[in-house]
């Protein structure tokens, strides 16, 4: 069988956000970039079924400027065998990408697709729910467990208070949650090797998709800066600053 997995490049997860000056975007001048942890995931957890024996070929795809080979060449070092890229330097919507990675499953007909539940720059937690969607297939979000048998896959999903495991026809979508597994980390000799895996580019115009986006990011605020905490002598001190200062309680 083969699997596709999505991989977005994204900002690196350590990295403290800026904000541009005239508050439209996110500065991302000379800020680290990596691969989206909960792609990073979806990638180890293909890995594994590869060793297992369950999957025969590992396809990863992205959507991004030229820049985002970068995270390819590391899905690549990290076990997949050959990657896609989908080239534009646009600001693409989920719709859009589920769009584009439908042309590439039409193509590639994978028996299972993995994406990460949630890229960590925007947090839209719907590229995987509206790939179901376009290409009717079943969806398995949140994956904590994933039991590839024959035909099927069945997922324990993450939900409040609980674990719900799903079946899922196979060809099937499934997200990635947190406690799937812990992703390795590539190996130089492998970092090298993944150099020569090949790698496609393809345009969105080639894959028969218009990627005009239907939402404009209007505004990018950082956080309010928090006051810094006191330390209350007694309890009665600090059931008078919740009363008379706070008034949280009465
Ligand atoms: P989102 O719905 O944007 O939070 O993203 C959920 C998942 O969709 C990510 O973890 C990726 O697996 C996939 N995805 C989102 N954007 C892209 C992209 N530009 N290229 C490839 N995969 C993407």
């Amino acid at each position: 069988m083969k699997i596709l997995v999505a991989v977005k490049r994204v900002i690196d997860y350590n990295v403290k956000i800026r904000v541009k000056a005239d508050h439209s975007d996110v500065d991302l001048t000379n800020v680290k970039m990596a691969m989206n942890p909960f792609c990073e995931i979806a990638v180890e957890e293909a890995v594994r079924l590869k060793e297992s024996g369950e999957v025969t070929e590992i396809v990863v795809v992205t959507v991004g400027p030229k820049a985002a080979q970068e995270q390819l060449r590391t899905a690549l070092a990290l076990g997949a065998d050959r990657a896609i890229h989908v080239e534009t330097d646009a600001r693409v919507d989920s719709l859009a990408v589920a769009k584009l990675l439908k042309s590439v499953i039409d193509d590639e007909q994978p028996g299972l697709t993995i994406l990460g539940k949630q890229a960590i720059d925007t947090d839209n937690n719907q590229t995987g729910q509206m790939l179901a969607a376009l290409t009717g297939l079943g969806q398995g979000t949140f994956a904590s467990k994933v039991d590839v048998k024959d035909g099927t896959v069945d997922v324990t999903r993450e939900i409040d208070g609980g674990l719900q495991t799903v079946s899922l026809t196979l060809p099937a979508v499934v997200t990635t949650d947190l406690r799937l597994n812990e992703p390795r980390y590539a190996k130089l000799p492998d970092i090298m090797k993944a150099k020569k895996k090949p790698l496609d580019t393809k345009t969105p115009e080639e894959l028969g998709v218009d990627i005009a986006s239907w939402v404009s990011l209007v505004q990018v605020e950082t956080p309010a800066e928090r006051k810094g905490g006191i330390k209350v002598g007694s309890v009665d001190e600090l059931v008078d600053k919740l009363k008379n200062e706070a008034k949280v309680i009465a």
